[in-house]
């Protein structure tokens, strides 16, 4: 495993993409509605990281044909943009874009409610994305990997969520995906000990029920094995000596 660490000058870039690509998610949010193709709000974002003269990381990343992963209800990661796929009212979205600037890469997603959804699934939104602010206020320095991953299961798991085990979040930096790996569990006190200008994505994926997934014969979208609901919240962080900072801020 080889971790980079961060000079002060790859964190601002870092912060240049990062605030691109958290623009791009904010974008799609206003966007997003009933009635629209995943196809034609991936376009919105493409067209909108072009106009901040940003690349879009995903397109063509391992083949991948958008350039957003855009993932509906029981759909936890990956969904490829379609135009046969339409989004309606009730559905829970999740977007997840990178935009590559000046060197460095952006990376986040969110979890959108569009219009009115059922309490369950309200529920599913804020526990997720709480977990994500719980674990990035464990990574600080001097704490173990393990810490920020435990972390995320515990907050999950306690409340009887269902954590993916086979996708986790990851390094960042030049390469959208660097060492090390950050799974959605682990053990506290075990793994790597954080260090200021290591920068990393923490990406809760969530199963309303159980943990189990698949992935669809197009090789890339990741269902929840039982159908029931998913969710995915992602940011992009800095560990440094003033505590976590989120690199992808609007
Ligand atoms: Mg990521």
């Amino acid at each position: 495993m080889s971790v980079t660490i961060k000079s002060k000058s790859d964190l601002q870039k870092l912060r240049e993409a990062g605030r691109i690509a958290a623009r791009a998610l904010e974008h799609a949010g206003n966007v997003i509605r009933p009635g629209m193709t995943t196809k034609q709000l991936d376009r919105s974002i493409h067209d909108f990281i072009v106009s901040c003269g940003a690349v879009p990381t995903f397109l063509g990343y391992g083949g991948f044909p958008g350039s957003a992963c855009i993932s509906i209800n029981q759909e936890v990661i990956h969904g490829i943009p379609s135009p046969k796929r339409v989004i309606h009212e009730g559905d829970i979205v999740s977007v997840d874009v990178g935009a590559t600037y000046d060197g460095f890469v952006g990376d986040n997603a969110y979890t959108f409610a569009v219009g009115d959804i059922s309490e369950e699934a309200a529920d599913l939104l804020r526990v997720t994305e709480e977990s994500l602010y719980a674990a990035i206020d464990a990574s600080r320095v001097g704490a173990r990997l393990g810490d920020v991953s435990h972390t995320v299961e515990e907050y999950c798991a306690s409340r009887g969520y269902g954590i993916v085990r086979e996708y986790c979040g990851h390094g960042i930096g030049r390469e959208m995906h660097e060492d090390p790996e950050v799974p959605n569990y682990g053990r506290p006190g075990h793994g790597l000990r954080l260090m200021p200008g290591m920068t990393f994505c923490i990406e809760p994926m969530i199963n309303q029920k159980g943990d189990a997934i698949r992935v669809l014969r197009d090789g890339w979208t990741v269902m929840t094995a039982n159908g029931s609901l998913a969710a995915h919240f992602e940011h992009e962080i800095a560990v440094t000596q003033d505590g976590p900072v989120i690199l992808t801020r609007p």
